[in-house]
């Protein structure tokens, strides 16, 4: 017995001292065929194949190998995942690549709860966190700052939730074999389908190509850390509170091979967690593109990359929301996402811009907020989190669409009056909101009788979409046509 614990112990230190000097020590990993040759041919020394299926290498890689293989990667991240052993790294490649099934049934019916909570996600909380984690000097993985950043970053999410008097919602450090820093993962509880998940995630490490120990990362990736930390308190300032469990993960050690996220995806798999859906935000305030975001579409799933465009199409068309968006191609490993699609998850990756147009700073000391510009890009990326979470999530809350009411409230227009009887839901209602297809409120009025009219004169002929307030606070929509 103590020897077989001292073996496992001696194990684990081999495996951490392994993955604690990848800054001067060689190592395992797989990646994309094509890098490994072209990194070989560049570096004959520096890199070893060791085995080769379909497009994908197990590679031994030193130090430098790495290093110059995250500078030219097409994108970003690191270009390779990184593996605890010669036998992790081969048994990867003989590992079937597994469908994602499709656990989840997409919808699109939180209008009026979605149209508050985007007029919630406030800028400027964007940009003090990203300015908050910049300040770090680094977020390298195995630098005392970057272990100080996950604690500060726990403590964070606990006194936002704590605003907000949710006690649904815990936040956890993730211990980690293959690095010492600690992700960060905060739950709220499903309140019907707790073991249902739906996961956003950024890396909070960062890294420089001169030396790690100036590496301000603030768009790789404080802005993805922003985004996801932003759309939550929008979700907990507007009272939602989800039908299945979300998760809000800061991954470790993102930068030396997905590291953190791997430990993570391949624990919930080997688990079975049933993960439903996952959205990676890693770069999220570069405006280098035409379009807002571009959805990678390599190691991600169509199903879900499609939904998210439909969230943007109904929410985001036009208007002060409004947020365009393309497809672009990222590379082997480029972010967490490819973990979580690696163990049989749907995962998504909304990037800031298109392959090639996305921020040159990136993996150096020039990744400053003040490089970036301001936080409106990020924003963007929150509003669309927010939209994706509840949606994915359903509400289940007091301030929710209450769909037990939705048969006890009736409308009518007639011309240009919206008539309306709501004496069949014996609740209290205190005002009718209209909003626009855009989710635009244009009309905000407040109720004293259960039977009555509103004028919409003053409204173009269209669709909009009537919203009854209760007491409570709970709402009730109906679509209406104004010809
Ligand atoms: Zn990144």
């Amino acid at each position: 017995m103590k020897k077989i614990k001292f073996l496992i112990l001696a194990i684990i230190a081999l495996i951490a001292f392994n993955s604690y000097s990848q800054e001067t020590s060689n190592f395992y990993a797989t990646m994309s065929l094509q890098d490994a040759r072209e990194l070989k041919k560049d570096l004959p020394n520096e890199v070893e194949i060791l085995a080769e299926k379909r497009n994908e290498a197990a590679v031994y890689l030193t130090p430098l190998a790495g290093h110059k293989l995250h500078d030219r990667v097409l994108v970003h991240g690191p270009g390779y995942i990184f593996k605890s052993s010669l036998e992790e790294a081969i048994a990867a490649l003989d590992k079937p690549k597994r469908t994602p099934q499709n656990r989840l049934a997409f919808s699109i019916t939180e209008d009026a709860l979605v149209n508050q909570t985007l007029g919630l996600i406030n800028t400027q909380n964007i940009e003090d966190q990203i300015l908050e984690l910049e300040a770090y000097g680094t977020r390298y993985h195995n630098r005392p700052s970057a272990t100080q950043a996950a604690n500060d970053l726990k403590a964070k999410w606990e006194a936002m939730a704590n605003t907000y008097g949710r006690t649904d919602v815990s936040v956890r450090l993730y211990n980690h074999v293959n690095t010492q820093m600690p992700s960060v993962i905060m739950t709220i509880e499903g309140a019907e389908t707790p073991d249902e998940f739906v996961i956003v995630g950024g890396h909070l490490d960062s890294t420089s190509n001169q030396g790690n120990n100036d590496a301000p990362g603030a768009d790789d990736d404080a802005s993805g850390i922003a985004t996801i930390t932003e759309a939550t308190r929008a979700l907990f300032e507007v009272g939602f509170v989800p039908k299945k469990t979300i998760e809000v993960m800061a991954y470790a050690a993102e930068e030396i091979g997905l590291v953190g996220s791997a430990e993570i995806a391949q624990n919930y798999n080997n688990n079975n967690v049933n993960v439903v859906a996952v959205v990676q935000f890693d770069m999220t305030n570069y405006n280098g593109s035409a379009n807002d975001v571009s959805f990678i579409t390599d190691y991600t799933n169509a199903t879900l990359n499609g939904f998210l465009m439909q969230l943007l199409d109904h929410y985001n068309a036009s208007g002060p929301h409004q947020i365009t968006y393309g497809t672009s191609l990222c590379n082997y490993g480029c972010s967490d996402h490819a973990s979580w699609t690696g163990e049989g998850y749907m995962a998504s990756f909304p990037f800031e811009a298109n392959f090639g147009q996305h921020n040159s700073n990136i993996h150096s000391p020039n990744d400053t907020y003040s490089l970036t510009g301001t936080s409106t890009h990020a924003t963007k990326f929150a509003k669309l989190c927010a939209e994706f979470l509840i949606e994915t999530a359903k509400s289940d809350g007091a301030l929710a669409v209450d769909e037990t009411l939705i048969d006890t409230v009736f409308v009518t227009v007639n011309d240009s009056n919206l008539e309306y009887d709501l004496k069949a839901s014996n609740e209290s209602f205190t005002n009718i909101e209209i909003y626009d297809v855009l989710g635009k409120k244009v009309l905000d009025s407040p109720i004293s009788t259960t039977k009555g009219s509103l004028s919409l004169h003053s409204l173009k002929s269209g669709v909009y979409v009537a919203t009854f307030v209760t007491e409570a606070k709970s709402v009730i929509s109906k679509k209406i046509l104004l010809k």
